[in-house]
């Protein structure tokens, strides 16, 4: 059973400041075969000759209470890291568990990743802020441990009496892959599954990747695992269950796919597309893919931008003049510009937050008057409190917060 989702990120989050306090949990679902809960979650494998690691979480406080954990149990030496992906939840406390016997391994394209970030910091720990409410900020660092091994499509090696395969494949990222245990039926897919609706068109990151991400996750349901460790979120270990949570995801995704390029073909508006765009009932209903942190408004969007330019097709949006201009030209003149201040507050009234944002604006950008500010902070929280998916309600809340700040200081 599948968390709430939304309950389950937020709990995740704040663990990441918990385990300066509390004692980290590391799980053996299978004899050698651990996990360790967390934001995100950390594999551990105890082979004959040596420990493999999967992913290193974000908090090197929790990092350090999981190897401590990990040398209760044995004395032998972490012998590899690997990481699914380059995604700071996944690399951030590496240094943690390598020691002077560790080879890193991961696909080619972290090494880009982590270059990308180190020249972005300042913008990668802003929308980081955002995103995550300010709770990864200060446990971020941008001074990457490196791949010792990196690989183009697959990676195998063998430690102990165990066979390790990692596949890549996009999904999330472009660097993706996910770490199969054959032998075993176990695999830790790192961020392929999420138990929400894939995080597909995030609003604030580069574009993703929905036809690799069924393809990959086609290729772990053909493996036919009996444990599946998620990036984030609780174990699966039911083999019908992780067939079905799979299948879900993976219909899902093949429908935000097919939909957004039969729309584009037909010449159908973003626009129209999200309105027109529904996921089919049983889709709609399943638990593995609720839209706590992705969602289909993020997918449809971020699937059309990935096929295409940023023109909207409407002439308008070419060379568009500055929202100030065209606001200070609009109230130029409507002689009674309180009487959209006093409909924006009708409207707030009514919980139609949404439509007074677009009616504010003509005040926030062509006026002066302080008070559409105010409005627009108490509008945003307002979206904040009543979205129950992860992504947006944070967006709202830290605007939110940052125009009442903004105003306050004014
Ligand atoms: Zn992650």
């Amino acid at each position: 059973m599948v968390r709430n989702g939304l309950n389950m990120l937020d709990s995740q989050m704040n663990q990441v400041f918990e385990s300066r306090t509390n004692d980290v949990q590391l799980i053996e679902f299978k004899q050698d075969f651990f996990y360790a809960p967390g934001f995100g979650n950390v594999g551990v494998v105890l082979t004959t000759e040596g420990v493999v690691v999967i992913d290193t979480c974000i908090s090197p406080e929790h990092a350090q209470k999981i190897y401590k954990e990990i040398r209760s149990r044995t004395d032998l030496p972490i012998r590899y890291i690997i990481y699914t992906h380059g995604h700071m939840d996944h690399v951030n406390s590496a240094e943690v568990f390598k020691e002077n016997e560790t080879t890193v391994i991961a696909h080619e394209n972290v090494v880009d990743r982590f270059k990308k970030y180190q020249i972005l910091k300042a913008h990668r720990q802003r929308i980081g802020s955002v995103q995550f409410d300010n709770k990864t900020t200060d446990v971020k660092k941008y001074d990457f441990t490196y791949p010792d091994i990196t690989f183009h499509t697959d990676y195998e090696f063998k430690l102990g009496e165990k066979t390790f395969q990692i596949v890549h494949g996009k999904g999330e990222t472009d660097d993706h892959c996910f770490v199969s245990i054959p032998g075993e039926k176990v695999i830790y897919s790192g961020d392929f599954f999420i138990s929400s609706f894939p995080n597909i068109g995030n609003p604030l990151k580069e574009v993703r990747f929905e036809r690799e991400w069924f393809e990959s996750l086609e290729k772990i349901r053909a493996r036919q695992p009996e444990f599946l460790v998620p990036g984030h979120g609780d174990l699966f270990d039911n083999k019908d269950t992780i067939q079905t949570a799979l299948q879900d995801i993976i219909e899902c995704l093949r429908f935000v796919h097919d939909e957004v390029i039969y729309h584009m073909n037909k010449g159908t508006s973003l626009e129209d597309m999200l309105d027109q765009i529904k996921l089919p009932e049983h889709l709609e209903k399943s638990e593995y893919i609720q839209p706590h942190y992705g969602c289909l408004m993020f997918a449809i969007k971020g699937t059309h931008r990935r096929y295409s330019g940023w023109f909207d097709g409407n002439p308008t949006n070419l060379q568009p003049a500055k929202q100030k201009v065209v606001a200070k030209e609009i109230l130029s003149f409507i002689p009674n510009q309180n009487a959209i201040l006093e409909k924006c507050k009708q409207l707030r009234a009514n919980g139609e937050y949404q439509m007074a944002l677009h009616l504010i604006d003509l005040l926030v950008f062509g006026s002066e008057e302080s008070e559409a500010l105010v409005l627009k902070a108490e509008l945003t929280k307002k979206l904040s409190e009543t979205n129950e998916n992860f992504i947006m309600r944070n967006i709202y809340k830290q605007i939110a917060q940052r125009m009442v700040t903004e105003n306050t200081h004014k």
